[in-house]
């Protein structure tokens, strides 16, 4: 079948996973596989290792896991199976995911102490330092790199010199970072790096990615608070079995994003791609801006993934309006997810380029009669 056959999408979409993907992703999913059958099972091994490579230059000291399910689930595989029993998670919050994590723990009834800033601040290293100091119990530390509810992005290198500083295990969510930002997980301390299959790697839903140095990885059997989400159980069936999974896989996502991988190769790698999505962010950030539209957050803190604005100050606006509007005209846009201000995000990723980008601020100005 040619992929042109394909349908086009009634429209784009600018949310930060589920997001565009490109037809020849799509399409890969047109066949069935047989999850013991050896065909597959190499597919696995090969994404397996090709994460790994994207991740470090280290590669013999990391492993990769893949693990069914939304990206929570992977979240919830690593918090609950590397943290022991008499262990405890410090958690830097500053969002929506960030506070996710501490539930998490707090749900599988591990020791958590959580350092709040706010959701439009950096976590402060000074108070992390602190705590670490003060209190001896902590054994993990885990933060969000890319904070999706603002778009805000975190200081992982220096959180990270901090946590190894104290000798903490180094717990990373860049679900919506990996794949879209330039970053060595080993120079930055990384222990376990959490994403998944359906942001910037430009897969679709329905597994998770965990990329984990083995050392420490190798130190949670047995410990998992659960059967199905067992991180250790998983990678050991994985290396064992040739690219097995335990319980029944996503075969035809896991087919589609191995084309994903195959797809970000002929784009140049993650340097290409996380320059795509920069000028797509700053080409946003501006052309708004000539709008009229104010972005949440301090330049300084904003990551190239996701963009806040404020709503206008206008009495026509009316959110629900716009976004209808912008969905008629071809763009789906992700309302706010903040307490103290009203907002609507953007976001840039996925198959989405900078005509696209172009052709949305046009949308926007047709959206809102008082832009000129
Ligand atoms: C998308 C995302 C998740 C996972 O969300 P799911 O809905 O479970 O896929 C976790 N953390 C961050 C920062 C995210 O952007």
């Amino acid at each position: 079948m040619n992929m042109n056959d394909l349908p086009d999408n009634p429209y784009l979409l600018l949310t930060p996973g589920p997001l565009s993907t490109t037809k020849t992703v799509k399409g890969a999913m047109l066949r069935d596989w047989c999850t013991w059958d050896s065909d597959y099972n190499n597919l696995v091994q090969e994404i397996r290792a090709r994460l790994v490579k994207l991740a470090t230059k280290h590669v013999p000291e990391y492993t990769a896991v893949l693990m069914q399910g939304s990206g929570t689930f992977s979240v919830e595989a690593v918090i609950g199976s590397a943290v022991p029993r008499e262990g405890k998670l410090l958690v830097l919050a500053n969002g929506a995911y960030g506070s996710r994590i501490a539930q998490i723990a707090q749900v599988l009834g591990i020791a958590t102490v959580i350092q709040d800033s706010g959701e439009t601040s950096l976590p402060s290293l000074d108070k992390l330092e602190e705590m670490l100091a003060r209190d001896q119990a902590v054994t993990h530390v885990a933060v969000v790199h890319c904070e999706t509810t603002t778009g805000i992005l975190n200081p992982i290198a220096d959180i990270g010199e901090i946590v190894k500083k104290h000798d903490k295990v180094f717990i990373v969510d860049a679900m919506s970072s990996f794949g879209g930002m330039e970053m060595d997980i080993s120079a930055l301390n990384i222990d376990f790096l959490i994403s998944s299959a359906n942001k910037c790697l430009q897969g679709v839903p329905g597994f998770g990615l965990i990329i984990a140095r083995t050392r420490e990885l190798l130190k949670c059997g047995r410990r998992a608070r659960s059967l199905s989400l067992d991180l250790y159980d998983q990678w050991e069936t994985m290396e064992k079995h040739g690219g097995k999974w335990r319980y029944t896989s996503p075969t035809h996502v896991v087919r589609a994003f191995y084309q994903a991988l195959l797809e970000l190769e002929e784009e140049g790698g993650i340097p290409a791609r996380s320059q795509r999505y920069r000028e797509n962010q700053r080409c946003l950030a501006e052309g708004m801006a000539e709008l009229g539209f104010q972005v949440l957050l301090d330049p300084s803190i904003q990551s190239p993934i996701i963009t806040s604005f404020y709503f206008p100050d206008h009495p026509d606006f009316r959110f629900t309006v716009f976004y209808q509007t912008l969905k008629e005209q071809g763009f789906v846009i992700y309302p706010g997810k903040i307490s103290h201000a009203d907002t609507f995000r953007i976001g840039n990723i996925g198959d989405v380029h900078l005509e696209d980008i172009k052709r949305l601020l046009l949308a926007v100005k047709n959206s809102c009669y008082w832009v000129r």
